[in-house]
């Protein structure tokens, strides 16, 4: 027995009954959605039997996988953290470790997002790891700008002595 339930984007969707209460992923939109239950008679079978293939039932997407944007942003804040000691040999690195860290704090708010919304995704630990490290990238980033803009006003001014 199927359940026949429509997806907030319109799309027809029809999962198998042992699905009811499990959340599977619309083909058309991606949102995750809710297999709710069967609604008394349901309309009938597909005409011709079998469902067309994005009709079938979605078992394969009720696992829970990691969230990709949080892996992105606990990468992306890594290899910023890796430029700040960089940036002790060749300064304007750092610019690149600042960008780092402000996308892998996008990354890692989006992603918490995400996750807080779809129940098959994991990770809110990786995308907090991602913002707090992306966070530290930016506020290194800035207290070595500083450091450094304090030397070049130090020489500026012990020069036209
Ligand atoms: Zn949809």
């Amino acid at each position: 027995m199927t359940v026949a339930f429509t997806c907030p984007c319109g799309k027809a969707l029809r999962a198998e009954s042992v699905y009811v209460g499990r959340w599977v992923k619309c083909p058309q939109c991606g949102n995750s959605v809710q297999v709710p239950q069967a609604a008394g008679a349901e309309p009938a079978e597909p005409v011709g039997g079998a469902a067309p293939p994005d009709q079938a039932a979605f078992g394969g997407s009720a696992t829970r996988v990691p969230c990709g944007l949080a892996i992105a942003s606990l990468i992306i804040s890594l290899v910023g953290a890796f430029f700040v000691p960089v940036t002790l040999c060749f300064s304007p690195v750092i610019v690149l470790a600042i960008c780092a860290g402000v996308v892998a704090i996008v990354l890692g708010i989006i992603a918490r997002k995400q996750i807080a919304r779809d129940p098959n995704l994991t990770g809110a630990g990786m995308a907090l790891a991602g913002l707090i490290v992306g966070i530290t990238d930016v506020a290194l980033g800035v207290i070595a700008i500083g450091i450094a803009v304090a030397c070049i006003l130090f020489f500026v001014t012990y020069s036209r002595w």
